[in-house]
């Protein structure tokens, strides 16, 4: 008997991980995962959006319009890749980052900076925002790849 065929692949794996880490959010809008791997595919660090350490989520705004700007979210909320970034307690040059959307101009430069060198996404359904050209602006002129991987079957069922 040869091996198990339909097992995942490892784009497939580590997408379904960051996917999973996606379900830890608790923003009622956007949820986001990442995961942070190295050249031996393995798994460094995760992350997903939330607010910092010591802001309480029940206490603190998941509201994305109609207000003034520190009553939103946004001023708060940590990004998955962010998260991921800071998490990881180690060097993170030429390490691959999954996340489950394309990343803003923010986390793209933390990426740059921590050494990320590959970016591989599934949504980007912000592509023409302006976080999002000025993201692709900065990876194509700092040489990091990114790809989408858009036919990744990705089944999690929680019960
Ligand atoms: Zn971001």
């Amino acid at each position: 008997m040869g091996k198990r065929e339909n097992y995942l692949s490892w784009k497939q794996y580590f997408m379904t991980i960051a996917t999973a880490s996606a379900m830890r959010s608790k923003d009622p809008n956007t949820q986001v995962g990442a995961v942070i791997v190295n050249g031996l595919n393995q798994i460094l660090s995760t992350g997903y959006n939330g607010f910092p350490r010591g802001i309480d989520d029940d206490i603190f705004p998941w509201a994305n319009s109609d207000g003034e700007w520190a009553e939103l979210k946004y001023p708060y909320v940590a990004h998955a890749e962010l998260n991921a970034i800071v998490s990881a307690k180690t060097d993170l040059t030429n390490t691959s980052l999954y996340v489950t959307l394309f990343p803003c101009n923010e986390c793209t430069k933390l990426a740059i900076q921590a050494g990320i060198s590959k970016i591989y996404y599934m949504e980007d359904k912000y592509h023409n925002d302006k976080e999002f050209v000025t993201s692709r602006k900065m990876l194509d002129a700092a040489g990091i790849v990114y790809e989408a991987l858009l036919d990744l079957e990705i089944n999690i069922e929680v019960k």
